[in-house]
């Protein structure tokens, strides 16, 4: 995708025909296929399965690259919710520019967390659960598989990619350390290049300010834990979670998760 053009040249309308006419953004198939050549292709990357293929659900995997011991790492899921696909789709746009030729830390990419969810155009798993509120659970499956992938490491940022029908706009919620990089301000800005912030000065209950929903520390939650929880607790000394406003363009969308994640990395090569 193309970062130089706007929406009125005939160059964008036909990229976003292109797009439009040729995406998969419901085939969970073709983007774990995508993932997998993307490792096989990449010098010290592999293809880790976290829940192997069943029952017609399709496997869960990881993009693992080998970086550099003392440049910062990156941690990158994308598609918890199978009914938000513009991240997936971002995601796997932005690891094919990024990760040949990487020349920084270790890299946990999951390019989709919830590929039945993917396929059947919906929130939840197979077992009608939301995945990002189960990361407390140390039993389920897909967490313990994850919790073993992520043991002993430990990332400079890790970021989540989701979408909101509600929202209007982008925003970001960002739970930091304090005196701590942050990332969010300036990967919004990025992303608003593409489509505007989120205008409300609340979100989901909480304060927002130009689209950033940040907070050092944990925050209150009750309704589960989501996979930012203990990415900051755990492995992480930034949590972001990006999220795009679903009613918007899917190639608007892809390319503001794109940007996000160009921009994120970019600080992150600054270290
Ligand atoms: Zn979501």
């Amino acid at each position: 995708m193309s970062d130089s053009i706007t929406p009125d040249d005939s160059e964008y309308r036909a990229a976003v025909a292109f797009f439009m006419a040729n995406h998969h953004a419901h085939d969970a198939y073709q983007v774990l296929d995508h993932a997998k050549r993307l490792a096989e292709s990449i010098e010290n990357a592999t293809w880790e399965v976290l829940v192997p293929e069943k029952d017609g659900v399709p496997e869960v995997g990881a993009v693992v690259l080998k970086g550099q011991a003392n440049r910062p790492a990156f941690y990158l899921s994308a598609g918890v919710h199978g009914d938000e696909p513009a991240g997936v789709l971002g995601a796997l746009s932005w690891a094919e520019s990024a990760l040949a030729g990487w020349e920084m830390g270790d890299v946990v990419y999951l390019p989709l967390v919830n590929p039945w969810g993917l396929e059947h155009n919906v929130r939840n798993d197979a077992s009608d659960q939301d995945l990002n509120r189960l990361f407390g659970d140390h039993k389920h499956p897909l967490v313990e598989a994850w919790r073993e992938l992520m043991k002993g490491r430990q990332f400079a940022a890790a970021v989540s990619l989701h979408e909101d029908y509600d929202a209007c706009g982008c925003y970001c919620y960002e739970i930091f350390c304090e005196g701590g990089l942050r990332f969010g301000r300036g990967a919004l800005d990025a992303a608003a290049d593409v489509i505007p912030l989120e205008a409300c000065d609340e979100i989901e209950g909480v304060r927002a300010e130009n689209g950033l929903l940040a907070r050092a520390g944990l925050p209150d939650f009750d309704e589960g834990v989501p996979e930012a929880f203990p990415l900051f607790t755990d492995y992480a000394t930034t949590s972001l979670t990006f999220e795009t406003p679903s009613e918007y363009s899917l190639y608007d969308r892809a390319r503001a998760h794109e940007r996000f994640l160009h921009h994120v990395v970019g600080r992150l090569r600054r270290m």
